[in-house]
This record gives C-alpha cells, sequence and structure tokens, in this order.
C-alpha cells in the first residue's frame, strides 16, 4: 500500500513545478559522447557546439588543463578544427572563472576530455537540472585496460542521450571500440596522441595486450601487428 502513495505525491510535484516553472529557466539537458581514442568525440562535440552557436545560443567550452597536447586556449581535433575554450583544472570553478552574470547568459557548455574532471557529476547536476544549462561532454568510457575511466560513465544516468563512437582498427580496419597502449607505461592517465595509443577492434586488443604482457622491455608496434597479422591467417586457415 505504501506504494500507491508515491505516485501520487510524484505527480503533484510535478504539476507544481509545472505552476511555478514559468519563472524558471527552462529544463537543461546532458549528452555525453563516449568512444575510444581517434574516434572523432572532440569533431562530434564542435559539431554540436558550433551548430548551437549558429543558432544564437550563448555557448562556451571548456576542456581540462591537463590535456596541453595541442594548444592551451582552444580545443583542437585531431584533424586541426579549433574552438576557444576555458581551461581548468575543474569544472565548478568555471561558473566563477566565467562571471556570474554571464554564465546565467550562458544557453550550452561543451566539455572535452571530460574523464580528466572529478566534479563532473556535481557540475552536470547543477548547471542541467539547476541552472537549465545544455551540457554537451565528450571523453573516453574506458581507459587503456578497458576499466572505466573517471567519472563520464557515472553521468550515464544523468543523461538525455549517450552516443558511442568507434574508431578503425589501426591494424585491420574493422570499427575500433578500444584503445591500445602501444608503450609498457602503467599509469592511468598518460596523455598522448598517436605515439602513444591506437584504437583497435576487440581482437587486435586482446592479441595486443598479450604482446605488452610478454614484452619485457619497450614494445615495438610492428611487432604487434606481425603477430595479429600471423594470428588471422592462422583463424582463417581454420
Ligand atoms: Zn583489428
Amino acid at each position: 500500500m505504501s506504494s500507491f502513495k508515491s505516485p501520487i505525491s510524484l505527480s503533484s510535484i510535478d504539476s507544481d513545478s509545472d505552476r511555478t516553472g514559468t519563472s524558471r529557466r527552462s529544463s537543461g539537458e546532458i549528452h555525453v559522447i563516449v568512444g575510444p581514442m581517434f574516434a572523432g568525440k572532440t569533431t562530434a562535440l564542435l559539431r554540436r557546439i558550433k551548430s548551437e552557436d549558429k543558432n544564437g545560443r550563448n555557448v562556451a567550452m571548456i576542456k581540462s588543463s591537463k590535456d596541453t597536447r595541442y594548444a592551451i586556449d582552444s580545443v583542437v581535433t585531431h584533424d586541426g578544427t579549433k574552438f576557444p575554450c576555458w581551461v581548468l583544472p575543474n569544472l565548478l570553478s568555471f561558473r566563477q572563472k566565467f562571471g556570474a552574470d554571464a554564465y546565467d547568459k550562458l544557453d550550452v557548455i561543451g566539455i572535452d576530455e571530460a574523464q580528466f574532471f572529478d566534479d563532473l557529476y556535481d557540475f552536470c547536476c547543477k548547471a542541467a537540472d539547476y541552472d537549465g544549462k545544455t551540457v554537451i561532454l565528450a571523453g573516453l568510457d574506458g581507459d587503456y585496460l578497458r576499466r572505466s575511466f573517471g567519472s563520464v560513465l557515472g553521468i550515464i544516468p544523468l543523461a538525455d542521450s549517450i552516443t558511442k563512437l568507434t574508431a578503425r582498427c589501426e591494424l585491420c580496419g574493422k570499427r575500433a571500440f578500444f584503445t591500445l597502449r602501444k608503450t609498457d607505461e602503467t599509469k592511468t592517465e598518460l596523455i598522448g596522441g598517436a605515439d602513444v595509443y591506437m584504437p583497435v577492434c576487440r581482437q587486435h586488443y586482446v592479441n595486443g595486450q598479450a604482446v605488452m604482457k610478454a614484452a619485457t622491455a619497450r614494445v615495438v608496434v610492428e611487432s604487434c601487428k606481425v603477430q595479429s597479422d600471423s594470428y588471422l591467417e592462422e583463424t582463417a586457415v581454420v
């Protein structure tokens, strides 16, 4: 019987908020773009932010100060497209740095490399639930060991939409879902590009991990490729 009460109180909360909602901003949204490295996540994010910008909405981009691979004041895709952005160590400082008045006028906030922000959940909650912002974030869902990376997956219960992009396997050209680390460095946050990482399909991820484990010194990617190809041939024969 106690479960019978719950829908009534929920619907009364809804209608209350509808009645008082006229003085509040329109409801916010959260959209999540995930995938391995080289899947075009930043490109997809920039496309959406630019499209919102063209539609007359106020937009701002944020990226982590941990990632200084391309430029410190721009989000830059692997193919060189640029967009100015705020570079911050955390997200909750954004409102104060951006200015409270300017923040209030913002419609859309883009977050690149979202896995680097520890306060992602709290920021997204506040921005979408209470401040009426549309938050579009892009980040890695998994690290090089395919474990959940940072707090990106924690946002999924809050999200309106989730897009998982794929790359092309560097070894066979099939769809790549994972990021393989080419070096024997084991710390989770090792920032790098194609010199350190490559996108791989499931089979080549498993093969690549086996090569990494077997190697005692720095792993030469070519050996991984040769081993993977010979494995492919063997399975093709079978
Ligand atoms: Zn492959």
